[in-house]
């Protein structure tokens, strides 16, 4: 079964600042019709399939999507299908989104992985989830994270730092700067994906103007990934 991936940048939409102009978020305060033509654009584009969104809340709910019927599934953070001819998004303006893939018993997964979800085991949950309600194993897994927020531009309060310190580990600080992608990537790897498996993009948001980044504008739209197997 073939299986799709893509993350989405800033262009290519038809939104207006600060949100220009491929926001593909109705919650952060841009034009709901644009990005609704937006949303089209994207199906359109890369003829997806019916799209299914999250309504995230930098929680650990991992949620499974047997159809397509809602298009934005109710507070979770992690979405995971055995279903084809349904494509799963995150959206993200800084935060990773992680896309996984099980081609041995045709799973995907889409991800949202902030701090909070980072420090709640939101990925391995997910690969766990993907195990036990499907009988996925994690060394056969694939995984991309796609363009986030990077340890040059990630600083935080004392006090994040040393609870990321004391719970991680002094590799994934930095003075007080904090290595979400790395944080990921070990969890990851601590559940069993196998390094040649995982891909990580090496593009920091806050440096890379071609993507929303939450840090460096506040008010901004969301860039996506998803992920699907063809019908
Ligand atoms: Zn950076």
């Amino acid at each position: 079964m073939i299986v799709k991936t893509l993350f989405t940048d800033r262009h290519g939409g038809v939104g207006e600042a600060p949100y220009d102009t491929f926001n593909l978020a109705f919650h952060v305060g841009d034009t709901p019709s644009a990005v609704a033509v937006n949303r089209q654009i994207l199906q359109q584009r890369y003829d997806t399939p019916p799209i299914v969104w999250m309504e995230q809340v930098h929680g650990d709910t991992v949620r499974i999507v047997e159809n397509a019927d809602l298009d934005t599934i109710s507070a979770c953070d992690a979405i995971v299908t055995d279903r084809p001819g349904i494509a799963l998004a995150v959206m993200v303006a800084d935060c990773i989104p992680i896309l996984l893939h099980d081609p041995e018993r045709g799973v995907v997964a889409a991800v949202h992985a902030g701090r909070n979800g980072t420090f709640l085991q939101i990925a391995p949950k997910t690969v766990e989830t993907m195990a036990e309600r499907f009988g996925c194993r994690p060394e056969e897994m694939r995984v991309w994270m796609g363009p986030s927020i990077r340890v040059c531009c990630y600083e935080v309060g004392d006090e994040i730092a040393e609870i990321a310190r004391k719970n991680f580990g002094e590799a994934y600080v930095n003075g007080r700067s904090l290595d979400l992608p790395a944080l990921n990537l070990d969890q990851l790897l601590k559940a069993g994906v196998k390094p040649e498996n995982i891909e990580v993009s090496s593009v920091c948001t806050r440096c890379d103007k071609n993507y929303f980044s939450y840090r460096r504008e506040g008010t901004t739209g969301r860039f996506a990934g998803l992920i699907w197997m063809e019908a």
